[in-house]
């Protein structure tokens, strides 16, 4: 039984290992990428329900990485983001979103929007909001023209902090998305301090509407409970047409999602 359980560790040991290793290694081909050009931005359009019209596209990184090949950005941003290279690559996000939807605006749509996530590490820069400012002056787009999307649960651990940076970036006139609403930690009283303008419900909620009665109803409620607050509702990750009648229904203004299209290079 005892050499049983000290395998047992070595087995465990080893997993651990594995993915520091992999995480070091991944750290380290981040810092060249930016450099390489191997990073680009996929958009998703993102439309309103009730006329059909496109309202904007989201921004989503890729990574082709010479050395590891397509690593997604769930296993990325989260290392970015502790390594700090999360700041470069943030700002290399914000440029080249807002160059693209300059492109799109001297096409001739006037009023769309270009989503860009946002981690809370970028946020607690000292010049971050002066940066957005610069950024959008440099390719003379109306701070309406930028709606940036802050994740939730990270959001609400240094609130006081961050409903600071968020009130100065509200005053220059961007929007505010509140991401994966409903995943996190959900604090309606805070819901109601944050000065957001879109709320978008997370997946989950949105793949629970066809799951039973109960947990469709939970969603409805969210959408109510948004519109209550004076929000938008975006619900994202839409890929049956049973979600959208579900979601015109209770007034959803805004959707994403493989049933309209996958995020595409530009
Ligand atoms: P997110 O912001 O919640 O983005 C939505 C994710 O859902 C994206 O995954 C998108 O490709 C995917 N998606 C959209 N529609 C559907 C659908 O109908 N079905 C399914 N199954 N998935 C759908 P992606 O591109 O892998 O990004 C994962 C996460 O990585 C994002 O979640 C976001 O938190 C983060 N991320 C991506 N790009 C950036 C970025 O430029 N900066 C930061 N800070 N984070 C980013
Ligand atoms: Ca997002
Ligand atoms: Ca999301
Ligand atoms: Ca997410």
């Amino acid at each position: 039984a005892k050499a049983s359980g000290k395998n047992t560790y070595a087995f465990f040991d080893e997993k651990i290992n594995e993915k520091i290793v992999r995480k070091m290694k991944i750290q380290n081909s981040m810092k060249d990428a930016i450099k390489n050009n191997e990073f680009m931005l996929y958009y998703q359009p993102q439309y309103y329900i009730s006329t059909g019209r496109i309202k904007g596209f989201e921004a989503l990184l890729r990574w082709n990485s010479s050395q590891h090949g397509f690593v997604s950005p769930s296993e990325f941003i989260g290392i970015a983001e502790t390594s700090g290279l999360i700041i470069p690559l943030g700002y290399w996000v914000l440029n080249e979103a807002c160059s693209f939807i300059k492109r799109v605006i001297d096409m001739g749509y006037e009023d769309v929007s270009i989503s860009v996530n946002v981690s809370v590490i970028q946020l607690m820069q000292d010049d971050f909001v002066e940066n957005v400012n610069n950024v959008l002056r440099q390719y003379g787009l109306k701070p309406s023209n930028l709606q940036l999307e802050i994740t939730e649960s990270i959001l609400m651990e240094n609130i006081d902090f961050n409903l600071k940076r968020i009130r100065e970036l509200r005053r220059l006139g961007v929007g505010l998305s509140l991401d994966d609403f409903g995943k996190g930690y959900s604090s309606l009283t805070y819901l109601r301090d944050l000065p957001i303008d879109i709320l978008k419900i997370d997946k989950t909620f949105i793949d629970n509407i066809l799951e039973s009665n109960e947990k469709s109803c939970l969603t409805g409620n969210i959408i109510t409970l948004a519109h209550d607050l004076g929000l938008s509702v975006v619900a994202e990750g839409v890929e049956e047409e049973e979600q959208l009648k579900y979601l015109k229904c209770y007034n959803c203004d805004m959707v994403q999602g493989y049933l309209f299209s996958k995020p595409l290079p530009r």
